[in-house]
């Protein structure tokens, strides 16, 4: 019943409200956000992502399904520190094909809570710390096209606007409705408490 949305599907730029309740329908989310994740090959997705306004993502750094013990899910998460940066490329399933160099934080702090409604707090680096800035970018709007430099968004062009030209030929089909459809969909959403 979810997919995940391409670019620039307005949820992907919605500012995402914080998880007031875990219960079975975000259970529910959660899961059916891995299986679309683990079938797209992806290791990250975000709940704006697949068009649900609420702070939470899911992380599986193997990208498989049959390790499920390495599943990860960050409720509400905060960055709470962040050390010096580098450079390193990262893709999105929101932005199938496209990849670029994005300069973020080498180490981070993280807290969030986990499904269990337990606070977790962690420190993270390499793929891990890459991963989890990224996710936690797409719960305030932000995307990594963002960050690129000049030179690399130019080069980067064509294939956004293919990606665009993609997500508007399925809106005239009627697989998504009008942009100001959606975000008032999102907006009823984000009020609603009953979303989770
Ligand atoms: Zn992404």
């Amino acid at each position: 019943m979810l997919r995940i949305v391409p670019y620039p599907h307005p949820a992907l730029r919605y500012e995402s409200r914080p998880v007031v309740q875990i219960d079975d329908r975000l259970r529910a989310t959660v899961r059916e956000m891995f299986d679309l994740m683990y079938a797209s090959n992806g290791i990250g997705l975000a709940a704006n992502q697949v068009g649900v306004p609420l702070r939470f993502f899911v992380l599986n750094l193997t990208a498989d399904a049959a390790q499920p013990d390495e599943e990860r899910v960050f409720i509400n998460p905060e960055i709470v520190k962040r050390h010096s940066s580098e450079e390193n490329e990262e893709g999105c399933l929101s932005f199938p094909g496209l990849y670029g160099k994005v300069r973020r934080a080498r180490k981070i702090k993280v807290r969030s809570y986990d499904l269990a409604g337990s606070e977790v707090e962690l420190d993270a680096d390499d793929l891990l710390g890459r991963a989890i800035q990224h996710e936690t970018d797409h719960l305030d709007g932000k995307l990594f096209i963002d960050y690129l430099g000049p030179i690399a968004r130019t080069s980067a062009n064509a294939k956004v606007k293919e990606i665009e030209a993609g997500y508007r030929k399925a809106q005239a089909e009627g697989i998504y409705p009008s942009d100001e459809e959606i975000r008032r969909q999102l907006d009823e959403m984000a009020r609603s408490a009953a979303v989770v």
